[in-house]
């Protein structure tokens, strides 16, 4: 199968018919064989009903996938990419905002031009200031952070993968925003980008409010230190905890060795508990020791985990 296209959906019962009527007049044309994966993240509204219909119009193309309650985009991207069996797999959203007359062109990045990932950039968005100028923000964060420096527009909802990549990377909780950040950690470099069309939201409104920057920042710290210490949170908390003790441990000298000495010389002196450095010292060595044993707790944590080693292994002979 050439393509399979994954559209995470919540409350999106409207737009449906017209996205997947579009969609096959895409693939139509274009001859491509190919498999639609609606999934359906727990909709109030009668998404499934729609869902359901397009099957019994068209079973050999219509697979659906029906979460009990609402999880998120991220565990309904998980669930399609599960399923997909296309050598290329398209993800888009399900409100008609991604066009999917992008799609021969996107695969054909795919496929002949070895890209493991392309993702959509919207360059002209149709969608509130609230929302265009911190998204500017964002994607300068996350450009430094996760060091693909050729993005523009992480969170597009219109993607296109290697086969591989979709069954080698895992998103997760709200993880959906990075999966370029995921790819690369998982070793897939060819990361590329297209101009692609948007347009404004037809039917329906949107399901993140802004609280999706603040959490989006917080996650991509998140990431960013589990690619760097994921594996080896020692290397992170030993060498927090090791300075902070040193410091504390060298001043807490300094101050003791100045008593001895103003006694031995005569000069008037203090009860070391009278110097605000013996506290600063003090607290800076317990904080130091209480870092090792984090990170000692870290080690033990990752010791356990299950894919501590799993590896990807791109080929062997
Ligand atoms: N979506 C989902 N689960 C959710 C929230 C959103 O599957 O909990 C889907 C939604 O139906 C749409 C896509 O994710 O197909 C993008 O959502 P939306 O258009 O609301 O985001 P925006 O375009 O405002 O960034
Ligand atoms: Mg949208």
């Amino acid at each position: 199968m050439d393509i399979s296209v994954v559209v995470p959906l919540y409350n999106e019962a409207e737009s449906l018919p017209e996205l997947f009527e579009w969609i096959e007049r895409v693939m139509a044309e274009h001859h491509f064989s190919h498999e639609v994966i609606f999934v359906n993240d727990g909709s109030t509204d009668h998404s499934w009903q729609v869902i359901e219909q397009l099957s019994q119009q068209a079973p050999e193309v219509v697979r659906g996938i029906k979460f009990r309650r609402n999880y998120g985009k991220s565990p309904a991207l998980y669930c399609g990419f599960e399923q997909a069996q296309g050598e290329v797999v398209i993800t888009m959203d399900a409100d008609l905002q991604d066009s999917p007359d992008e799609i021969p062109q996107l695969y054909r990045m795919i496929r002949e031009e070895g890209y493991d990932l392309v993702s959509g950039w919207k360059q002209k968005r149709y969608d509130p200031l609230s929302k265009t100028i911190p998204t500017k923000l964002f994607n300068a964060t996350a450009r430094k952070v996760s060091g693909i420096h050729n993005l523009h527009d992480f969170n597009c909802g219109l993607k296109a993968y290697r086969r591989e990549v979709v069954k080698n990377i895992e998103v997760y909780g709200e993880m959906h925003r990075y999966i370029p950040y995921l790819a690369k950690n998982a070793g897939f470099k060819k990361i590329g980008e297209k101009v692609v069309h948007h347009q404004a939201r037809k039917y329906g409104v949107t399901k993140f409010g802004l609280n999706r920057f603040v959490n989006g920042y917080l996650d991509l710290i998140s990431l960013w230190f589990l690619s760097t210490f994921g594996v080896k949170p020692m290397h992170f908390f030993g060498l927090l905890g090791s300075l902070m003790f040193i410091l504390g441990f060298i001043s807490v000298i300094i101050v003791g060795f100045g008593k001895l000495y103003s006694m031995h010389a005569g000069m008037p002196y203090r009860l070391v508990t009278e110097s605000p450095y013996f506290y600063l010292s003090l607290t800076a060595m317990i904080i130091g020791t209480q870092l090792f044993v984090a990170g000692f707790l870290g080690e033990l944590i990752t010791r356990n985990a299950p894919e501590r080693n799993h590896y990807q292994v791109e080929k062997r002979i």
